[in-house]
């Protein structure tokens, strides 16, 4: 089932061309100060696909002062909300016109299934953009009723220069929870992409502005995240910094922003969801449902349900059937039709899972399957499956990031509980049961910003996202990210006849 050897020795060839390889900076494509560039790689052979312009904290400078001067000067703050609102609707019709080619740059670049790309991501990223432009002219402060002989108000503002930065895992998804929300509050932005996926930001961006949007109110520097992230999170003329990636890297983005001008910090970091499989749940579907929740996106996902609980009367039989679901899981050219999974990123990833299984192994997990890399060429490996996993191994404790699942089992559900919470992480958690006071109880008990009952990756324009503990600071998506790109000011105004 894991795709067939050609597929893995002789890469299909997209059909799209690479048009944007350089940094965009006041709406033009330059070359980096520096005049370096960098390789992005195809994970299905470690191969060059294009070199790519590598900003650094000059061209972080040179992109600062195009979004200071785009917010200070305008048209984008100052332009009335629905006009902001129709930019954003067009650049929606513009990205579902080029859907396909949008989706097989996302998957040279990234080696997730062409098809769930053109499903999936390049879909939620118009729906995405649609929802924040109805948010657009629905921003507004309130009247406050004050003591005194005051007439008071607010006023929502936009924050002024986001600085945003983003991983290689969702790279469309991560573009549209950022920079949607950000436009439609009326904010100017540099957004740092992640060194191996630097390709599909550029290609929309074009697009935003065919829809309208003015020079400088979108920048975008390519690059590596110790030079041109770390410029961007300390730099004194950025008004906010959000980021998604690893815990490490968003306790320094959180420190450089400190340290620098006090920007306020949103941080998406990393998971070890817990997915809980109590006794009573039909066990075909919660097999599947925990397969989809571990394995989808080759594991790249922070909200993966990497820790499967499963109680102890059910165990042997969900054991049995997920070891079948993995060894059926079609592996190989994400071009392929019918391909679940492709590769892993890149090699650095690569090799930490593959350590991870190892310390599996060594820790006396049993390996049900898999547990070893497929083909000779690029980053793929096998959907692996353990069984027999103990709170205190590496692979139920840390975050593996791809096609591991670990299975645990559980017997009292306050048990379950106190195990499932006991992890410096809180991103999200699953609970798979029929039974209502069950899943009441288990939803209130979780502490996790996302619980799941009976489906997982649930993840609606609407829907607010983000962490508990060290998974993160904040919210995204929903009217919840809005927040994150206004500033409040309230408005006192002394009435002269307080009898009125
Ligand atoms: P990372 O956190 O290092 O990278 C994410 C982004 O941060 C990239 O754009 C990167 O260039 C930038 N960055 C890196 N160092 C920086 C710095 N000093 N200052 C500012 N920006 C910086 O993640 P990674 O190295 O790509 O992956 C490592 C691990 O992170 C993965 O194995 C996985 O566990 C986790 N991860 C989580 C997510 C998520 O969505 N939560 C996404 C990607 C990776």
């Amino acid at each position: 089932r894991f795709g067939t050897a050609a597929a893995f020795e002789q890469p299909i060839t997209p059909s799209v061309r690479i048009n944007y390889t350089q940094l965009l900076i006041d709406g033009k494509f330059v070359d980096s100060a520096s005049g370096k560039t960098f390789p992005t790689l195809d994970p299905r052979t470690g191969e060059v696909i294009a070199n790519v312009a590598e900003g650094d904290a000059e061209d972080i400078n040179r992109a600062v002062s195009a979004a200071r001067k785009a917010f200070d000067e305008g048209p984008w703050p100052k332009m009335s909300a629905y006009e902001r609102s129709c930019v954003l609707l067009r650049f929606a019709d513009l990205v579902e016109k080029h859907n396909d080619e949008i989706a097989a740059l996302e998957t040279w670049d990234n080696g997730k299934p062409y098809e769930q790309a053109a499903k999936a991501e390049v879909p939620m990223l118009t729906r995405l953009f649609r929802y924040y432009a109805g948010w657009a002219d629905k921003i507004h402060g309130l009247t406050v009723p004050a003591d005194g002989p005051y007439q008071v108000h607010t006023l929502h503002e936009p924050i002024g220069v986001a600085g945003q930065i983003i991983p290689w895992n969702f790279p469309l998804l991560m573009f549209a929870w950022k920079v949607g929300p950000a436009l439609a509050c009326g904010n100017t932005i540099v957004l740092k992409t992640a060194e191996q996926t630097p390709l599909t930001a550029l290609y929309v961006a074009q697009l935003l502005h065919e829809a309208g949007l003015p020079p400088g109110v979108l920048n975008i520097v390519s690059g590596f995240g110790p030079t041109a992230g770390a410029a961007l999170a300390s730099h004194m003329d950025v008004d906010k910094i959000a980021f998604t990636g690893s815990t490490e890297t968003g306790k320094i983005v959180q420190e450089l922003a400190a340290k620098s001008n006090l920007k306020p910090c949103t941080l998406e970091l990393g998971g070890k969801s817990p997915f809980i499989i109590c006794e009573d749940a039909d066990i075909d579907k919660a097999v599947e449902l925990a397969h989809f929740a571990l394995f989808f996106n080759q594991g790249q996902c922070c909200c993966a349900g990497s820790r499967t609980f499963v109680h102890e009367r059910v165990y042997d039989e969900f054991i049995e059937k997920s070891r079948a679901r993995a060894q059926r899981r079609t592996v190989g050219d994400p071009f392929q039709k019918g391909i679940e999974q492709g590769p892993q990123i890149d090699s650095e990833q690569f090799e930490k899972i593959l350590k991870y299984i190892k310390s599996g192994v060594e820790s006396n997990a049993t390996l049900e399957c898999g547990g070893d890399r497929l083909g000779s060429k690029g980053f793929y490996i096998q959907p692996t499956v353990f069984s027999n996993v103990q709170d205190d191994m590496l692979i139920a404790k840390d975050e593996i990031f791809g096609p591991v699942q670990s299975i645990l089992k559980f017997k009292e559900i306050d048990d379950v509980i106190k195990r499932a919470n006991a992890t410096r992480y809180g991103l999200a958690a699953g609970v798979f049961t029929k039974n209502l006071d069950t899943a009441n109880r288990l939803t209130r008990a979780l502490r996790a910003g996302t619980i799941w009952v009976n489906c997982f990756d649930v993840f609606d324009a609407a829907i607010p996202f983000g962490g508990y503990k060290m998974s993160g600071i904040g919210r995204e998506k929903g009217i919840y990210s809005l927040n994150n790109y206004l500033q409040v000011k309230a408005v006192v105004t002394a009435l002269k006849n307080p009898a009125w």
